[in-house]
């Protein structure tokens, strides 16, 4: 059985006692949500805080204000079960509902939160395992070793980022309100990310994410396809998510024109892959099928997964063409055509 180690532990009951208690203990400290991806690490001593601060408390870190017509704010710490099962998250922003859903399992989902989700470790299948296993191959760069299994001669991880809202988040333009003791800032979610799988997030480790911010829904729709092995639960080996905004029709027998879009590709590198081919193939027309056509190539190009997750990887990347014609097709029939 794999065990905890040792920790000091953290329940503050505001976001200034959370952001002050981190700030006091330093580099060694880590916030905690649901624990649902920081605890099995730890297990497998791939992270390893001296201190852990849970954000669970401060009830700012616990609300959802607003709906499609203002926007929407979530706290960090509003669990993936309460998205799912929120009407005005499910009326309003459907594809973060579904995307929501296809999250771990209902008993996950009921821990685990919005925040976790958007902060996730990388994943690769050379260190997702415990430290036997990793001590055996003399670990690896992203924790305790010296060489890249997947890219032996390659100075960078190549850690995959997993999580199923971030392609989402990216896509529909959402922005991250983080706070710490020196201040407060709102930062697009589309700039939160390195591609690095080691230094995967700007963030800094002193900063809370208090809340999501989603945009309007004035004219927008979106739509999120995951390719994973078992359909009941399973972290993305891909993940496209697909965002359509339509300038209304200025006469009769037009048809809505696409003046935004945004093809967003998760799972298959340490940061959230945008396609600015496929914007720039359906931006400026009517969403017909030759333009998805071309947006879909788009993604099929720019997808480059490595031999680090589950499938042949050649074929994860055939798959970002099929799932981005799913996803815009999803898209097309949600604005009625
Ligand atoms: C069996 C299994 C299957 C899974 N399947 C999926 C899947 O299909 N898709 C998917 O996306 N994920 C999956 N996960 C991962 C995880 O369950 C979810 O991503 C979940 O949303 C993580 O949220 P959490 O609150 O548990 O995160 P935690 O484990 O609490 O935290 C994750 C990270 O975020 C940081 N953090 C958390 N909250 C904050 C905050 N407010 N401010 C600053 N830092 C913070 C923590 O320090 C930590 O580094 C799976 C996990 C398991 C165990
Ligand atoms: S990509 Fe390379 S360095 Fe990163 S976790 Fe995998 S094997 Fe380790």
């Amino acid at each position: 059985m794999m065990r905890l180690p040792k920790f000091t532990y953290h329940t503050p009951r505001t976001v200034a006692e959370a952001v002050k208690i981190i700030a006091d203990t330093g580099p060694e400290a880590q916030f905690v949500a649901g624990g649902t991806d920081l605890y099995p690490n730890m297990k497998r001593r791939q992270q390893m805080p001296k201190t852990v601060i849970s954000v669970m408390r401060p009830p700012e870190l616990n609300q959802i204000n607003g709906d499609g017509k203002s926007g929407l704010v979530i706290g960090a710490s509003v669990t993936l079960t309460d998205i799912v099962e929120n009407e005005i998250i499910k009326r309003d922003y459907p594809v973060l509902a579904s995307a929501a859903r296809t999250i771990s399992t209902p008993i996950l989902r009921n821990m685990g939160t919005i925040g976790g989700n958007l902060l996730l470790d990388t994943r690769c299948n050379y260190y997702d395992q415990n430290y036997e296993w990793r001590k055996a191959i003399n670990f690896c760069l992203k924790k305790d070793g010296d060489v890249c299994w997947v890219a032996p001669g390659s100075s960078k991880c190549w850690a995959v980022q997993s999580s199923d809202l971030v392609p989402v988040m990216v896509a529909i333009g959402a922005r991250l309100r983080l706070v710490s003791t020196l201040g407060e800032r709102i930062v697009d979610a589309a700039g939160s990310y390195n591609d690095d799988g080691i230094d995967y997030l700007k963030k800094r480790p002193d900063e809370l994410l208090v809340d999501i911010h989603l945009p309007p829904t004035n004219g927008w729709r979106a739509s999120y396809h995951k390719l994973r092995r078992r359909g009941a639960f399973d972290f993305p080996v891909l993940g496209v998510a697909a965002y359509v905004r339509v300038r209304t029709p200025t006469s009769r027998d037009s048809d809505p024109v696409v003046d935004d879009a945004k093809i967003v590709l998760g799972g298959i590198a340490p940061s959230p892959v945008q396609v600015t081919d496929a914007a720039r193939a359906l931006i400026g027309s009517a969403l017909n099928e030759d333009q998805i056509q071309a947006a879909a190539e788009a993604a099929y190009i720019k997808a480059r997964p490595l031999d680090n997750t589950d499938f042949v990887y050649q074929w994860r990347k055939q798959m970002a063409r099929q799932y981005a014609l799913r996803a815009l097709k999803d898209v097309r029939s949600q604005l009625g055509g």
